[in-house]
């Protein structure tokens, strides 16, 4: 199995997922026999180096209006903090990686921050879960998870 990941090099939304996996399959096939089995589109976040880097060239507040007039509420249905958590190297639970990066820990039962022993016996399903304004880097376009777009996911 081999699955290639492909993100956007600036701040635009990644092109529509099946016909650019028809693209690299057809090309990587044709001049260098590069067979594959999925192409995965990310979104890029607004975070970290990323977000860095959209600051310095003055287009943050640019990138963030394009993914948020881009938001798709058929899209909740699919993130990936529904059916995922992240779990760091000292066991604090986040909901997702990019929360985790940003330091937006999961709370639970009075802990601001819930390590995974403290959720072994709890339940968690239908507890709110943390988001903000990169949360849109998820829920543009055709969506953006782990496992590519969600829209294709949910498929
Ligand atoms: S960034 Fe927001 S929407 Fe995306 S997985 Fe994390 S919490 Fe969910």
């Amino acid at each position: 199995m081999l699955n290639l990941v492909y993100n956007p090099q600036g701040p635009s939304l990644p092109p529509p997922q099946d016909a650019l996996e028809a693209d690299y399959k057809r090309v990587l096939g044709e001049r260098y026999g590069i067979v594959f089995n999925r192409l995965y589109t990310l979104a890029n976040m607004p975070i970290q180096r990323f977000g860095a880097i959209l600051t310095s060239h003055g287009e943050f507040d640019r990138y963030l209006d394009l993914l948020q007039h881009a938001h798709l509420d058929a899209n909740l249905d699919h993130v990936m903090c529904r059916t995922l958590v992240s779990v760091d190297w000292q066991g604090y639970v986040y909901d997702c990686d990019f929360n985790q990066m940003l330091d937006l820990p999961l709370g639970h039962g009075g802990h601001e921050r819930a390590r995974l022993s403290d959720l072994l016996e709890a339940e968690i399903e239908g507890q709110p879960i943390r988001v903000a304004g990169h949360c849109y880097g998820c829920t543009a376009g055709q969506g953006s998870s782990c496992g590519g777009a969600l829209k294709e996911a949910a498929e």
